[in-house]
Order: structure tokens, then C-alpha cells, then sequence
């Protein structure tokens, strides 16, 4: 057990007493410093009190490592207990784990319990109008898939892992509202008494989701930089139910994609025998959710789009009637650090569009990067936060640029030939040229590629591809052109 857990339980424990002798006192003074400013006394590793604010799945992977190497944390979370059959709401219902996401959870020694929980995915299944399948793998591997995982269950577990520290604290029902970045301290409310709790640390991180309130507070910094931009699509949850004996009613193994052009519809498999299917379409227009709210106009426009889909979804129109819709938002800002007070991970630095099935893979990756940092710089927080940000931001960006390209490539060009045949292409070419040619999605989805790098290689590689098919065709008509002459 790390020294400052055995010390803070002790407090408890056995009040401390004066003048059993000097050497007793002196010990019970140093610790109560060390308490009161939440420090351990390994001076060598400078180990810290961490206040994690949000325990979705990056605050409770991030506590999970912060405990692992011995520091102080406590993690606040608004909403009560997950376990306590409260839903984590709010979000998708299921996610796509990936590679970045499965290394991540390795570290921490999860990623076996993780994917029991998870159905594998391997390929898309696209469903056009007239109800025609067509399958196309996510790589020439059939063993390479991604995961469809439970929101509630993945953020369970990490949490769990988390509490196997016992120098990890949770609290829920604690909702942050403001930061103090210089002392530093977070202002909290517990949301079932109103009572108003502070938490001092040597360092408060801010894993509070794309709506962040430790990124508003640290909005007010000279020279913070700050932007959102919102997709013209909002998103609608809607489920395909298990058949009587319980079985998937679609093909178990795949992600399913409807593309519409404009839009489209995806659904991803539970393990329970049930999709979660998800619209993404226009809020406004001529046909979009603004247009589209009695029930009688929802059907027809099921009916016309996703025909064999809707046979399946006998709550369709309460569903639709029910459930919220989301907004799709990329946040972006600079610096994710101040000082060595604050840091920001996973949505709350950069939130992203869910096109490319990497916001929670690229948090998780988030949680493995500042933890190389403390442990490279364990005696400079301020080093150890700028180089994560350093490592981090440009991989980011790069990954907010891919998930908005994706989601034109999902909705759109999916469907056609050309999709498909540039995938056949990909796959040949990877097979041709081992460890040289690597197609965009297995980069981002199968490897640790950083992000950026993967998104120049790619561009790169297309550049090669097209320019050597191009001038493969020109080379192709000017034989012709001879050919016909000497005839
Ligand atoms: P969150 O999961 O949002 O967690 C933040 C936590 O902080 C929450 O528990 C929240 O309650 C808490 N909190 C917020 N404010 C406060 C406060 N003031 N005080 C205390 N606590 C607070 N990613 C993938 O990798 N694969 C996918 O397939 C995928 N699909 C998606 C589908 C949709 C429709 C959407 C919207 C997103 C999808 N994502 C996907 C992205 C993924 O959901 C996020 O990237 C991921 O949840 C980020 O984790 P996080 O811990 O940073 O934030």
C-alpha cells in the first residue's frame, strides 16, 4: 500500500497524541503537514495530490493509472454511481473500441474484462434502399475488428480499476462548478445535499467532457485559445430489439451503415441480442428533424429510406418520440495545462465528431501518454504537463479533421462502387507492399500511429496511388494511339 494511504487511514484511525515523546510528536506534525497539503512524504518522486473532475471513461482510466503510481486522487463525479443502475445517459449507448483504446486498457490490466463485455465488429454491412447487403471488411485481416462496447459497462470497469488503489477516492453526486488555477482548488456542490465542498491539490485535471468546467474556467487565461464548431447533423438514438429467442435480427458481427448521402443511419450490436441504431441527419431543412415530428410523418420517412430497418423496430416511432436529440460538436483549444496545476485529457481538451470511432480511443490514448509524461518527469509536473500537451495536441487536431472527412465517407460514398473498389485496392496493396503501403483506417484504427502521422502517410500514399494510376492510364491511351496508327 502507497505510504500516504496507510497515513491517511491511520489519521482516522488514532487520533493523534500529544507529548508520548518528542520523536512521536515530531513524526505526527510532519504528518498532518503532508495531509493537509495532500503530499506524500517520497520526496524522490514528488508524489502528488491529483483532483480528477468527471469520472467518465478517460477520468476513471486516467485515476486508474494516477493510482497506480502511487499518487493521491480524488475523483469527482456530478452524476450518482453508475452501478447504482443509473445509466451514464447523455452519450451514445455503445462505442466502437479500437487498438489505441485496447493498449490503453492493457496497461491497466482491464482489456480482457473489457472485451468479454464486447461483441467484435468486422467489417461494415451497407444497407441500400432496396434492402441489398453489401459487406466490406475493415481490413484484408479478418481478425482485425473493432468492438462494440457498452457505455455503462466500460465505465464501470474503469472505475473499478480505479478503486483497487486505495489512494483513490471516488465521489459522486459531486458537480463541479468553478476552478480556482492558482491556489489550485475546484468548487464543487454536492448535487443531493447543495452542500459546497472544496478540493485542494497540487494538481486538478479536467476530465469533464466536451463541456468542460475546468476548460471554462481556465477560458478566462490571457491568450487561451478556444473554438467549437457544430455539424449541420444532430443525432437520434432508436433500437432494433432481440428476435423472440433472443438472437440479433441483422448480421451479429458487423457495423451496420445505412447511407442516405446526406445522411445516414448506423447501428452497432449489444450484447443482448439488440442494435442501438443511430440517425445522423440535418436539424433543419426541407426533410430533417425540424420537419420531420408527427409520427405519421416519421414513419413514411423510414418507410422510404431504411425499408428493411424499420421492419425491425416495432418502438420506432416512441422511440423517436422519447429520445433526445444530440448535437455533434468539435471542440478545440490551447494550452491543455497551466503550470503544474492543471491539465485537461480526452473530451474536455478535444472533443471530436464519433465518425471515425476515436473519441474514446484517442482519451484512453490521452490517459497512456500523461502517464509516460509524470513517470519521464516525475520530479517536474510543469515539464511532465507541457510535454504531454506537446505530444498530444497536433494528433488531436488531426484526428478532429479525420472524423468530420469520415463522416462524408460514410454517409456518401460507402454506397458506391468506387467505395468499395478503392477499399479492394487498399487491401491489395497492403498485401503487395508489407509494412510500406498502409490504408488510412488500419493506421487510425488498427495501429499506435499517431494521429497526424497516419493522416500525412495517408495523403501521401494517395498522392503515390493516384498519381501512378493516372499517369499508368496516360501511358495506357498513348499505346492505344499508336497502335491504332501503325494499324
Ligand atoms: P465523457 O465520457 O463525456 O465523461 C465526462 C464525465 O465528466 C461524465 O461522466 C460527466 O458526467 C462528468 N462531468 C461533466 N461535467 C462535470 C462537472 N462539472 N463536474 C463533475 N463531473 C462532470 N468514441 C469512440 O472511441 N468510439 C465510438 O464509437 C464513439 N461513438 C460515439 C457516438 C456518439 C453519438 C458520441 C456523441 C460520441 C462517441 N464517441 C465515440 C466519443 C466518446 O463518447 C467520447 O470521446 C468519450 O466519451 C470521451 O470520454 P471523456 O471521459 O473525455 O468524456
Amino acid at each position: 500500500m502507497p505510504f500516504w494511504g496507510s497515513m491517511t487511514r491511520r489519521s482516522i484511525l488514532t487520533p493523534w497524541r500529544n507529548g508520548r515523546d518528542a520523536m512521536a510528536s515530531r513524526a505526527a506534525a510532519t504528518v498532518r503537514t503532508w495531509q493537509i497539503f495532500g503530499r506524500s512524504h517520497d520526496k524522490a518522486r514528488m508524489t502528488s495530490k491529483f483532483s480528477l473532475i468527471g469520472s467518465g471513461l478517460a477520468g476513471g482510466l486516467l485515476a486508474a493509472f494516477l493510482g497506480r503510481r502511487g499518487y493521491e486522487v480524488e475523483l469527482f463525479e456530478r452524476r450518482p454511481d453508475p452501478r447504482a443502475g443509473n445509466t451514464v445517459g447523455g452519450r451514445s449507448i455503445n462505442l466502437a473500441l479500437s487498438t489505441r483504446g485496447i493498449h490503453a486498457l492493457e496497461q491497466i490490466g482491464v482489456a480482457r474484462e473489457v472485451l468479454q463485455h464486447a461483441i467484435p465488429m468486422r467489417g461494415r454491412m451497407i444497407h441500400d434502399k432496396s434492402g441489398a447487403l453489401h459487406f466490406s471488411p475493415y481490413d484484408r485481416d479478418p481478425n482485425k475488428c473493432i468492438n462494440s462496447i457498452g457505455r455503462g459497462a466500460l465505465n464501470t470497469v474503469v472505475i473499478e480499476a480505479a478503486q483497487r488503489y486505495p489512494n483513490v477516492r471516488v465521489r459522486f453526486n459531486h458537480r463541479c462548478t468553478e476552478v480556482d488555477l492558482d491556489t489550485p482548488a475546484a468548487q464543487l456542490v454536492q448535487v443531493e445535499t447543495n452542500e459546497i465542498v472544496e478540493s485542494r491539490a497540487d494538481a486538478i485535471i479536467g476530465v469533464d467532457g466536451a463541456f468542460s468546467a475546468v476548460r471554462r474556467s481556465m477560458q478566462k487565461l490571457d491568450r487561451f485559445e478556444y473554438s467549437q464548431s457544430y455539424l449541420a447533423h444532430g443525432y437520434k438514438e432508436l433500437t432494433i430489439p432481440p428476435a423472440a429467442d433472443g438472437s440479433w435480427q441483422m448480421e451479429k458481427n458487423a457495423l451496420h451503415i445505412w447511407p442516405r448521402k446526406s445522411f445516414m443511419m448506423i447501428a452497432l450490436p449489444n450484447p443482448d441480442g439488440s442494435f442501438t441504431c443511430t440517425l445522423f441527419w440535418e436539424f433543419e431543412g426541407p426533410r430533417s428533424f425540424a420537419t420531420t415530428t408527427s409520427d405519421s410523418e416519421v414513419r413514411r420517412f423510414f418507410e422510404e429510406e431504411f425499408p428493411d430497418a424499420v421492419a425491425l423496430m416495432p418502438a420506432l416511432l416512441q422511440d423517436f418520440r422519447d429520445n433526445p436529440t444530440g448535437s455533434l460538436v468539435t471542440i478545440r483549444c490551447a494550452p491543455w495545462c497551466y503550470e503544474d496545476k492543471l491539465a485537461l485529457v480526452g473530451d474536455a481538451a478535444h472533443a471530436v465528431v464519433p465518425f471515425y470511432g476515436q473519441g474514446m480511443n484517442a482519451a484512453f490514448e490521452d490517459c497512456v501518454v500523461f502517464d509516460e509524461c509524470l513517470a519521464q518527469f516525475p520530479n517536474d509536473r510543469k515539464r511532465a504537463f507541457d510535454e504531454y500537451f506537446a505530444r498530444r495536441k497536433a494528433n488531436a487536431d488531426a484526428l478532429a479533421d479525420l472524423a468530420v472527412e469520415n463522416f462524408v465517407e460514410m454517409r456518401d460514398k460507402t454506397a458506391s462502387h468506387a467505395f468499395r473498389a478503392k477499399k479492394k485496392l487498399d487491401h491489395t496493396l497492403e498485401g503487395l507492399l508489407p509494412g510500406i503501403y498502409l490504408p488510412r483506417y488500419t493506421m487510425v484504427t488498427f495501429t499506435l500511429i499517431p494521429y497526424a502521422d497516419a493522416a500525412s502517410r495517408a495523403r501521401r500514399q494517395d498522392r503515390i496511388v493516384y498519381g501512378g494510376l493516372v499517369a499508368l492510364l496516360g501511358v495506357l491511351v498513348l499505346l492505344l494511339l499508336l497502335l491504332i496508327r501503325l494499324l
